[in-house]
C-alpha cells in the first residue's frame, strides 16, 4: 500500500470541529464507525490484478469508494456495536506507537482513542473485543503505551480471538514463521498487541462460528486469512453483517477474484466473497464494511452475474 493522504482526524466535521460519528441502527442494536485514518490508493496497490480502467467502469464507485480518475479510497476504522447487553469493539485498527516495518503504519500518533472517547465512548465501558483476524490493521489498539509498557486499551473486555488465528500467527506458527517483510510486521504485532492481552489474561479462545450475545455472533469467511470471521448482527427482523476482510473494497463485488497478494488462499478468499455476497442480496443484509470508506454500509443487489451496492 502506497497512500497518498493522512486525514489526521478524520472523525471531525471540518465545518466546526465538532465529532461526526456515522451510525446504523439494526433492531435494538447501534453500530458506530470511528475512522483511524483514510488513503487514497491506486488500485492496483491493492489489487494486482486490477486496472484503474476497470474501476472508472464501475460508475457507482463514486464519490465514496473511488476518485473519477480510478483511484480507490480505503479506511482504517473499529465498529462501536452496542446492544441491550453489551459494548463490543469489533476491530481494533493499527494502534499509536508501534514501531512497524511498514513505513505507512509506523509509529501512527492518531486521535481515536481520544475520539473513541470524546465520543462518550470510555475505554472501560467495553464488554467485549472482537478481531475479526490477528493481522496488523485489526489488532493495534488492543493494547496501549503506558509507562513503557503495552497494556489493554479496554481493560474490562474479554479479547474474543480466533483459536486458528492465534496458532497461525502465534510464536511458532507459520504466518509468523514468514520471512518478508509481512512476516517481520507481524511478528511485531502479536508481540506487542496480542501477547500482552493473553499476559493480562483477557483472552477467550474461539472456534469458528460463535454466539457473542442474543444478537451478535462471529461467522467464519475463511481465505484472506485462515481463522478469519465476519460478524453477524440480528435484531428486530433486522439483519447486518460487518465484513473483517473478507471484502477490502466493494470494487470486489464486481470482480470477486480481486483479492490481496498477501491473501491465506485466494482461491478461497473468493468463493468465501462470492457465499457471502449472495446470501446479503437475497436476505437484504445491511453489509458494513470494515475497509469500505465513505457511506461504509449499503445492500447488495444483484447485476447481471454480479453485484452492485446500494448506499
Ligand atoms: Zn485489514
Amino acid at each position: 500500500m502506497e497512500p497518498k493522504m493522512y486525514d489526521a482526524e478524520p472523525n471531525r466535521n471540518p465545518a466546526d470541529a465538532s465529532l461526526a460519528f456515522q451510525t446504523w441502527k439494526i433492531g435494538d442494536v447501534t453500530v458506530t464507525k470511528v475512522v483511524e485514518l483514510v488513503t487514497t490508493l491506486d488500485v492496483q496497490n491493492m489489487f494486482e490484478m486490477a486496472t484503474k480502467e476497470e474501476v472508472i467502469a464501475i460508475p457507482w464507485l463514486q464519490p465514496h469508494f473511488a476518485t473519477p480518475e480510478g483511484q480507490i479510497y480505503l479506511s482504517i476504522h473499529g465498529l462501536v456495536v452496542d446492544t441491550p447487553t453489551k459494548r463490543i469493539m469489533v476491530d481494533t485498527c493499527i494502534g499509536n506507537d508501534k514501531s512497524r516495518a511498514m513505513a505507512v503504519m509506523d509509529n501512527l500518533q492518531t486521535s481515536f482513542l481520544r475520539d473513541l472517547e470524546a465520543g462518550g465512548f470510555k475505554r472501560e465501558s467495553f464488554d467485549v473485543v472482537l478481531c475479526t483476524h490477528l493481522h496488523v490493521d485489526h489488532v493495534g489498539w488492543n493494547t496501549m503505551l503506558e509507562n513503557g509498557k503495552w497494556v489493554p486499551t479496554f481493560p474490562n473486555a474479554r479479547y474474543l480471538l480466533n483459536r486458528t488465528e492465534v496458532k497461525h500467527w502465534g510464536h511458532g506458527g507459520a504466518g509468523a514463521a514468514e520471512d518478508s517483510e509481512w512476516g517481520e510486521v507481524q511478528r511485531a504485532t502479536y508481540d506487542d498487541s496480542v501477547q500482552p492481552i493473553f499476559d493480562a489474561g483477557l483472552v477467550d479462545l474461539v472456534d469458528g462460528a460463535h454466539d457473542v450475545c442474543p444478537e451478535v455472533s462471529l461467522v467464519p469467511t475463511v481465505g484472506h486469512s485462515p481463522g478469519h470471521a465476519s460478524v453477524r448482527i440480528r435484531s428486530g427482523g433486522q439483519e447486518a453483517l460487518i465484513t473483517g476482510d473478507m471484502t477490502h473494497h466493494p470494487s470486489q463485488l464486481v470482480h470477486l477474484n480481486w483479492g490481496l497478494g498477501l491473501d491465506y488462499d485466494p482461491a478461497q478468499a473468493t468463493r468465501t466473497r462470492g457465499d457471502v455476497f449472495s446470501q446479503a442480496a437475497d436476505r437484504s443484509v445491511l453489509v458494513i464494511g470494515t475497509h469500505w470508506a465513505g457511506a461504509t454500509a449499503g445492500r447488495i443487489v444483484r447485476d447481471g452475474q454480479v453485484y452492485r451496492l446500494v448506499v
